[in-house]
């Protein structure tokens, strides 16, 4: 049995709220996390802080809603009707551990209790790590939100304040975070200097909300109020939200990914709409790589907005090639026994009607694996399409990411191995075109400071060069 899946995952999806008054905290983080669960479907968990009480967490493996049903909701809200949480979704490629390292963390000190959620990959944790275990701190899993708590922690016990700490701590770490961390009266949000990963501030009603997009806060009703400065530490309390900058990076490094394919089309991100960066991407594409055909389909659901741009730039009639079956998960199981273009079919089915004896332009976001591009070709072949023209709204995928992506291995990159055409022909398209880097970043902004690692090879910061630097300035605090 194998699972179905062949593109890259986000790692995790981060969510606090603080201040609500008409509706419970955890409610609201419910929904903010149901808005973030394309961000992650192994896990997740909320954790509610009380003034009263210590704080309550609830956390385990699954989808939101298989983790929070009715009653588990209702008995929450009802015992802890507090006004401030944390939620965090999480996907693991790894089957160890995974239980073990579901978030938030809630971590007891000397100084009280917090909750920690991170979503990032600290590229020196081992460093850290190792330097904390010599001091004798005790691990219970191998996850960064674990170990930036007890950074935090530690520097608590020498510092006035948990922002004081938080801020001691941030140049100790090097990599992409952000974090949501919860104490009994405060909730504080911090984001990594070189701002690698997504993460905003908005308000819902009275509270304030900060979310890894903004999805999760104007599903909830609510409106973006900016992004979190890379660097920046936010403090949300009675008093309302304090600011507190720490040195940012020369360069920033946000992951161009995330415009490709992680997030969600209706977010917000640098002040540039995902959806529009996609159909900016898809009207490159088609200045950049033409193709005679009768109509533009996007593979769903990240090509679709890259194909609107296709056909809007190329006069191509853009139409829907497929139809999706929604209610394929995660969980979806193939047997041996099945082909895989009939699983693929299962989930992604051509819509005949639209195809059939037509010169078709598919677009799609990346091939990483490419395992599926060559069953969807076969299908809309097997559904009447005279031609199919593969265009890809990204450059190959060539370099592993190690910023908290499950694209880890060189082995898993099929773009690396084998040449254009051969891919084309492995694929079976009648010609294969790719965007080209200069065409992704005109499509995201440029000027906006951008990782896009995995298509250059050129790494922000490599994984483990920083470490030993990092942990010298760790032994000196
Ligand atoms: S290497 Fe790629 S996936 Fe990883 S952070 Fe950079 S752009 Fe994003």
């Amino acid at each position: 049995m194998t699972f179905y899946k062949d593109k890259p995952d986000e790692e995790c999806g981060v969510f606090g709220i603080s201040g609500c008054m008409s509706q419970p905290a955890a409610y609201e983080t419910y929904l903010g996390l149901y808005a973030l669960q394309h961000r992650g479907q192994t896990s997740c968990g909320i954790a509610v802080n009380s003034e009263e009480a210590d704080i309550f967490c609830r956390k385990g493996m699954g989808t939101v809603p298989e983790v929070f049903g009715e009653a588990v909701m209702d008995s929450m809200t009802r015992s802890h009707p507090a006004s401030c949480a944390i939620g965090h979704v999480r996907y693991s490629s790894s089957l160890e551990a995974q239980q073990d390292s579901t978030q938030p963390f809630v971590m007891r000190y000397a100084k009280g209790s917090i909750a920690i959620a991170n979503n990032g990959c600290l590229v020196n944790a081992d460093a850290l790590r190792q330097n904390l275990e010599k001091d004798g701190s005790i691990f219970q899993t191998d996850s960064d939100a674990e170990l930036i708590g007890h950074l935090v922690a530690r520097q608590r016990l020498l510092k006035g304040t948990l922002e004081q700490a938080v801020q001691a701590a941030m140049p100790m770490m090097e990599g992409a975070y952000c974090c949501v961390l919860m104490s009994r009266s405060k909730l504080i949000a911090f984001r990594d200097p070189r701002g690698q990963k997504p993460l905003c501030l908005g308000k819902v009603g009275e509270a304030f909300v900060v979310a890894s997009e903004s999805c999760a806060v104007t599903s909830l009703g609510g409106e973006l109020i900016r992004d979190v400065e890379p660097g920046e530490i936010l403090v949300i309390g009675k008093q309302g939200v304090t600011s507190i900058s720490t040195p940012k990076a020369e360069k920033g490094a946000f992951c161009v990914f995330e415009y490709v394919y992680f997030a969600r089309p209706d977010s917000i991100i640098n002040g540039l709409g995902v959806h529009e960066a996609r159909y900016n991407a898809g009207r490159q594409l088609a200045l950049e790589q033409p193709a005679e055909a009768d109509i533009v389909a996007g593979i769903p659901d990240s090509g679709i907005d890259a194909a609107l741009g296709y056909a809007f730039e190329s006069g191509i009639r853009f139409a829907y090639g497929f139809v999706k079956n929604r209610y394929v998960g995660r969980t979806f199981i193939e047997s041996d026994q099945m082909a895989r273009e009939k699983a693929v079919a299962i989930k992604l089915n051509p819509l005949a009607a639209e195809v059939r004896g037509k010169s078709v332009v598919l677009i799609d976001d990346s091939i990483v694996r490419g395992t599926t591009s060559a069953h969807i070709v076969e299908n809309l072949r097997r559904a009447g399409a005279s031609a199919v023209h593969m265009r890809i709204s990204s450059p190959p995928f060539l370099y592993p990411c190690h910023y908290g992506t499950d694209i880890s291995r060189d082995d898993l990159l099929f773009a690396r191995r084998q040449a254009a055409e051969h891919i084309r022909l492995q694929i079976g398209a009648d010609s294969l075109g790719y965007l080209s880097i200069r065409g992704l970043r005109k499509a995201t902004g440029s000027s906006r400071g951008i990782c896009d690692a995995c298509f250059t090879g050129h790494y922000p910061v490599e994984a483990g060069k920083s470490g030993d630097k990092f942990s010298k300035k760790l032994e000196r605090l």
